[in-house]
């Protein structure tokens, strides 16, 4: 599938180029509210990527679970929206042999659906996030362009050698969600451009997902760590979130896993990987005695699993 016809309204297949960004959607002034002075509705991405061209200072906002945290507690301030909520087909989903194309609209509830049974481990990592009310909103894309360390998604998409479709008013680009991802809130986002979709690459195998918080729900993770395993393909991976800057791939114990080590060992090899910091949520330390236990379980689940 050539990337530009990825989604129906990538740039290429759709007639928006012609127009002008103002004209996309209604604007609609909130006279008094002192934080919105309008809105942008875009019906395409590539619409959006344009009115955020035309008001290079405009927020996009999908879900609006992260931004309007920021809005509410002030250290944001807003005067135009584009909101991602009318674009057609953002919850594009298409499952092609291997891969599966997810637009970026897809919400975490929707994951948790029917859609979930061909995602298991990113399913497990949606059932982690927020509450009910949360998850109905909370979309991937907010979650890769937020580029939060403990952003629940993104070990689970780094197992899947995941591609990010980043599009502009008259261009688009694929790139792959290690070299998206460049820091602590940081991504390969130009200006002028917005995440349209997902190619989830390689989703065969047995996989899995688990979580450390300081409780059971509505919990930013201490750590987590999503784990395949396909061993008829030679397929191992194993990604870290909360521990490093970005979600990061534990090499050596991807191929500690596919050689069939002992599980301790795998756990070790995944601690080792990882470079965590001391916060107020655990300490270094913590994490990497966290990791090599939740690498240690991954490894039997994997193992032991009916997917495999
Ligand atoms: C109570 C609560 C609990 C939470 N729990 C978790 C949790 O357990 N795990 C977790 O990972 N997160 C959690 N979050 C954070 C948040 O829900 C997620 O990061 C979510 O995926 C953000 O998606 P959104 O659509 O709401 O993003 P928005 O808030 O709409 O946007 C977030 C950022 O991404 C940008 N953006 C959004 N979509 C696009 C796009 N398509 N292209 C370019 N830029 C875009 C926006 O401009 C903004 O900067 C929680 C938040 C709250 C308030």
């Amino acid at each position: 599938m050539p990337p530009t016809s990825a989604l129906p309204n990538s740039p290429r297949s759709t007639s928006s180029q012609s127009k002008d960004a103002s004209t996309c959607g209604r604007i609609r002034a909130r006279p008094g509210s002192g934080v919105v002075s309008g809105a942008l509705f875009p019906s395409t991405y590539s619409e959006a990527a344009a009115a955020l061209e035309a008001h290079p200072s405009a927020v996009v906002v999908a879900g609006g679970t992260d931004v309007m945290v920021a809005v509410n507690d002030g250290s944001r301030q807003v005067d135009r929206w584009i909101s991602l909520r009318r674009v057609q087909h953002a919850d594009h989903f298409e499952v092609d042999g291997d891969s599966v194309l997810v637009g970026a609209g897809t919400t975490f509830e929707q994951i948790l659906g029917p859609r979930g049974a061909a995602l298991p481990a990113l399913a497990e990592a949606a059932r982690t996030v927020g509450g009910p009310q949360i998850r109905a909103a909370a979309t991937l894309g907010g979650n890769l362009a937020t580029a939060s360390p403990a952003g629940d998604s993104l070990p689970a998409l780094a197992c899947y050698d995941t591609e990010i479709q980043i599009v502009g008013a008259t261009h688009d680009r694929w790139v792959p969600l290690t070299d998206f991802l460049i820091g602590p809130g940081q991504t390969l986002l130009g200006p002028g451009e917005v995440i349209a979709a997902l190619r989830l690459s390689s989703t065969s195998g047995a996989q899995h997902f688990a979580k450390l918080g300081t409780r059971n729900a509505m919990v930013i993770s201490v750590c987590s760590l999503a784990g395949r395993l396909d061993a008829d393909a030679g397929i191992a991976r194993l990604a870290i979130g909360s521990a490093s800057a970005t979600v990061r791939r534990a090499v050596d114990a991807e191929t500690l896993l596919l050689d069939g080590a002992p599980p301790d060992d795998v756990g070790a090899a995944v601690a080792e990987a990882s470079s965590p910091i001391d916060d107020h949520r655990a300490s270094a330390a913590y994490r990497r005695h966290a990791l090599a236990v939740l690498g240690s379980r991954i490894t039997r689940w994997l193992r032991n699993s009916d997917h495999g």
